[in-house]
């Protein structure tokens, strides 16, 4: 995919949400602010954006268009892996939708890859601005961050079986 990535202060926030407002855009970096508060320090979080959704590109594309995408490995070793993910993206209707959820390694025995746990999600529309959404699901993602940490909560978790030790 078409897609571009840095830190927040490279996001081109008027060209991405050309309909959002001026103090929109200064909500938006306060809460981007906040998740690099809670990241090591010296590394703020990478997002990746894809100008090619800026327009709904329609219901007929394959998975949900993503306009703005931030993912952190909360876990990765042997094999097991969790992630946290934030995104704005369009829903089926066309609607801005900010979305965040946990991911986690699949170990049924049919292998999915991944899981995804918890999610929770904000849709643009009536009095909700973009900036309302962006904020409270990006309060969420930030209390991801502080864990649990463990895959195997996770799984507990959403009832899926968790991995077999050898
Ligand atoms: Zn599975």
């Amino acid at each position: 995919m078409n897609s571009r990535s840095g830190t927040f202060d490279a996001v081109p926030l008027e060209a991405l949400f050309p309909e959002a407002s001026v103090a929109d855009f200064g909500r938006l970096r306060r809460s981007a602010d906040g998740i690099d508060r809670v990241r090591t320090p010296g590394k703020p979080q990478l997002w990746e954006w894809f100008p090619q959704h800026v327009r709904f590109p329609g219901q007929s594309m394959a998975g949900t268009p993503e306009i703005l995408l931030a993912e952190v490995s909360l876990y990765d070793e042997d094999a097991d892996w969790l992630e946290a993910s934030l995104d704005v993206e369009w829903t089926k209707e066309g609607l801005l939708n900010v979305w965040s959820a946990i991911s986690v390694a699949c170990w049924c025995e049919v292998d999915h890859n991944a899981h995804y746990i918890d999610p929770v999600e904000r849709t643009v529309i009536g009095s909700t601005s973009l900036a309302d959404a962006f904020e409270a699901v990006t309060h969420r993602f930030i209390q991801r961050l502080a864990g649990p940490l463990d895959p195997e909560f996770w799984r507990a978790h959403a009832s899926l079986p968790c991995r077999e030790h050898e």
